[in-house]
């Protein structure tokens, strides 16, 4: 196991990297701690999950909404919960928000923490503290940004991922190599999902750099003034039609990042869309979409990127290097409609 702390404003985050998941008895007092999880997760790790208390969710993004909230507050009362108990959150993004999110509330505030089931969770949603639930189609549009006491890693956990869940979270993980790590880039190029599915060494390298990529941002700016918004990347046409479309996160970004390369190169010497088309359908992802471009943007009017009558849009220079741009509303609604007809 090792240990890394970061620094946050409010709070140090301490990472347990390499770690085993038996090792949280010693980071979390059993006694006075409840698992906040998913009925998938709950399946596959009832045993590990033994003597402790346990509040199992219904799986998926679907979920990720107020009654949820509700149930798992009624649930906390009846365990009698109080300020002193610590919510531990097991499972992918949805898991991890929404338990953020519940310590973020219940009695004003308790401390939580988390360990990260699903590859897009351990490299993006468990890091930050931005933690949230959805309001109909709109993704995230309440919530908290809070840090958690720790992450703990276990990668064995992703043995029973299924393979849908990989390909999502390699969506977040090419979206780091694009806005920030070119040598990153390049390593995924030249290798496969599968070649990190059995390469243990590998995969827990993989999730380390992901994460330090993601934390080391975050740090820097953890209110998101400025650069924290690079990892907006591919998401604002991807959350508007994430919802819309029920599509799997991933697949929505994948298809939002092609849409701001495209973007890329009408606002910068962006030229490597094909490059970045070729690394997403490698991993899984689809990068061709036909939707709606009107129904759309009415969704993405209502994007928290939105400043005035601009949107704070995630473009690259280059592969390793984006940078964010305002772009008129009506600008950017005319640019729209234009890539959705230009397929
Ligand atoms: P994400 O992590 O992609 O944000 P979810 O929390 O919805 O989203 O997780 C994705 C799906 O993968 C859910 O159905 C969840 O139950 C399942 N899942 C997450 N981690 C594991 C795991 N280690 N083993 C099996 N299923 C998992
Ligand atoms: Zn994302």
């Amino acid at each position: 196991m090792q240990k890394k702390t970061y620094q946050f404003a409010l709070k140090k985050v301490t990472y347990y990297f390499d770690a085993d998941y038996s090792q949280l008895s010693k980071i979390a007092d059993k006694s006075n701690a409840i698992v906040i999880t998913d009925e998938n997760i709950f399946k596959c790790y009832s045993k590990k999950l033994a003597g402790w208390k346990t509040i199992v969710i219904n799986s998926g993004e679907g979920f990720k909404k107020q009654s949820t909230v509700d149930s798992i507050i009624a649930q906390l009362i009846g365990f009698e919960a109080d300020r002193k108990t610590m919510l531990i959150g097991m499972g992918g993004g949805v898991v991890t928000d929404i338990t953020g999110y519940v310590a973020a509330i219940y009695m004003r505030g308790i401390k939580f923490g988390f360990v990260p089931t699903s590859v897009l969770a351990m490299v993006d949603a468990a890091i930050g503290g931005k933690n949230g639930i959805d309001v109909g189609v709109y993704k995230n549009m309440v919530g908290t940004i809070r840090q958690p006491e720790f992450l703990l890693y276990d990668i064995s956990l992703l043995k029973t991922l299924p393979e849908t869940e990989w390909i999502n979270g390699f969506a977040e993980i090419i979206k780091h190599a694009c806005i920030r790590d070119a040598k990153l880039f390049k390593e995924l190029e030249k290798n496969k999902i599968g070649f990190y599915q059995t390469n243990k060494t590998a995969l827990s390298k993989l999730i380390r750099t992901n994460a330090v990529i993601k934390s080391e941002i975050v740090r820097k700016d953890e209110f998101e003034n400025g650069e924290r918004k690079l990892l907006n990347f591919g998401h604002t046409i991807g959350h508007a039609i994430e919802n819309v479309y029920d599509l799997p996160h991933g697949q929505a970004i994948s298809i939002g990042m092609v849409a701001a390369c495209i973007l890329s190169e009408q606002f910068s010497n962006f030229k490597d869309t094909g490059r970045i088309i070729t690394l997403l359908s490698k991993y899984g992802l689809p990068t061709l979409a036909e939707f709606n471009a009107k129904k759309a943007f009415e969704v993405l009017k209502m994007d928290k990127k939105k400043d005035q009558q601009k949107l704070n849009y995630v473009l690259l220079n280059k592969i390793g290097e984006g940078f964010v741009k305002a772009i008129p509303i009506d600008q950017l609604e005319k640019l729209i409609h234009s890539i959705v007809r230009a397929r």
